[in-house]
């Protein structure tokens, strides 16, 4: 395989703790020699007052050119006339599939060795609902009515994709989570189609079922029992955050948005701005985002570098932000993963 030592990838830092912990993935980055030539751009809060938008033309723009993001937290501005910055960019890009893996770094917790990828439909699901209201008796807006849809070909898109994931990550078995049994078409539709897919990866990859509730609960009984999971969108919203709990938090929970030309890499938390300037953020999250960004170009060699040195770091040496019960801060961990990593 050739490597390509110069990938262009879009950077937006984003708000609040952003500049902070992309400054320390930017700089581990370099320190592994991470491919990405970095196009620098602006999103979020700081984008409003440039740029009047908090994703300015220039932005969209950089991201189609590189088809290749990593994007700090974007604070969505309250008020009318700011659509969610997240929706924007799923819907503007096709961002199809959300993929969230969950693994322990820091064992000896309550719950241990775990390793586990939800897969979350991202464009579809109640998601994509119109809401309004209607009149309940006298009252005007006496009822709140939200209706979504779900289609035959994303379902069977998501499901496709939760199944090359586990054959490309050797994994052996994807769970459907459903609700089927009461939603017959909205949710059985998801069923109907993941079982059709299924079938095409037979005596290669297992399948089973599971009913959303019953999942959510054997994900805090015994998560161990899972391996890749996928789901509809508003399911995987809350499965996936669950998951996140399970090993520590929102600090250790990176994502991706993975569409067909376009990918955009992220921690899964917010911009934190009540943490914002006081060198305590946590940077793992956006760190394991990038290692997630280097397996999507096809840079097992360094993530697979990376993660050993945040293993090291993290869970052998102790060295742990106060999110992870620990005492030291973005500056502190981030030298200790450059010293891993050189
Ligand atoms: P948040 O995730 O920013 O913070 C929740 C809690 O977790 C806070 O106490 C925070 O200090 C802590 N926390 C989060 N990340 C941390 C880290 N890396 N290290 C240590 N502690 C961390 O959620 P919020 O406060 O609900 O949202 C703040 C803003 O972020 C909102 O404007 C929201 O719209 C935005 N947001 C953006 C994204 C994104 O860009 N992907 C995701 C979620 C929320």
């Amino acid at each position: 395989m050739v490597v390509d030592q110069n990938i262009p990838a879009t950077l937006v830092e984003g708000d609040g703790i952003g500049p902070e912990i992309t400054a320390s993935v930017v700089e581990l980055l370099d320190v592994l020699g991470a491919p990405f030539a970095w196009d620098r751009q602006s999103g979020g809060l700081e984008a409003v007052e440039k740029y009047g938008a908090p994703l300015p033309q220039q932005t969209l723009d950089s991201i189609r050119k590189t088809g290749l993001a990593l994007k700090g937290p974007l604070t969505t501005p309250v008020g009318a006339g700011f659509r969610s910055v997240n929706v924007t960019l799923r819907q503007e890009f096709g961002l199809y599939a959300n993929l969230r893996p969950t693994k322990t770094v820091v064992s000896g917790q309550h719950f241990d060795h775990i390793d586990l990828v939800v897969v979350r439909e991202n464009i579809e699901g109640l998601y994509a609902a119109k809401e309004y209201y209607l009149p309940d008796g006298d009252d005007p807006q006496g009822l709140a009515f939200g209706g979504g849809f779900n289609s035959r070909r994303e379902c069977a898109r998501i499901v496709r994709f939760a199944f090359e994931y586990a054959l490309a990550n050797g994994r052996k078995k994807v769970t459907l989570v459903h609700k089927a049994n009461i939603l017959k078409l909205f949710s059985g539709i998801f069923l109907e189609e993941g079982r059709r897919v299924a079938k095409e990866y037979e005596g290669r990859v297992a399948v089973e079922e599971r009913i959303v509730d019953a999942c959510a609960m054997q994900l805090v009984t015994d998560p161990w029992q899972y391996d890749v999971i996928v789901t509809t969108n508003l399911f995987g919203d809350i499965l996936s955050d669950l998951t996140a709990g399970l090993v520590g938090g929102l600090g250790m929970a990176p994502g991706a948005n993975i569409g067909t030309d376009v990918a955009i890499f992220e921690a899964v938390h917010g911009s934190a701005p009540d943490i914002a300037g006081k060198g305590v953020a946590n940077p793992l999250a956006l760190l394991m985002a990038a290692s997630l960004m280097l397996a999507h170009v096809g840079r097992f060699d360094l993530r697979k570098r990376l993660d050993d040195a945040i293993e090291k770091v993290v869970h052998q040496d102790g060295v742990r932000t106060r999110d992870l019960g620990g005492t030291a801060g973005t500056k502190e961990l981030t030298e200790a993963l450059a010293a891993a990593l050189r």
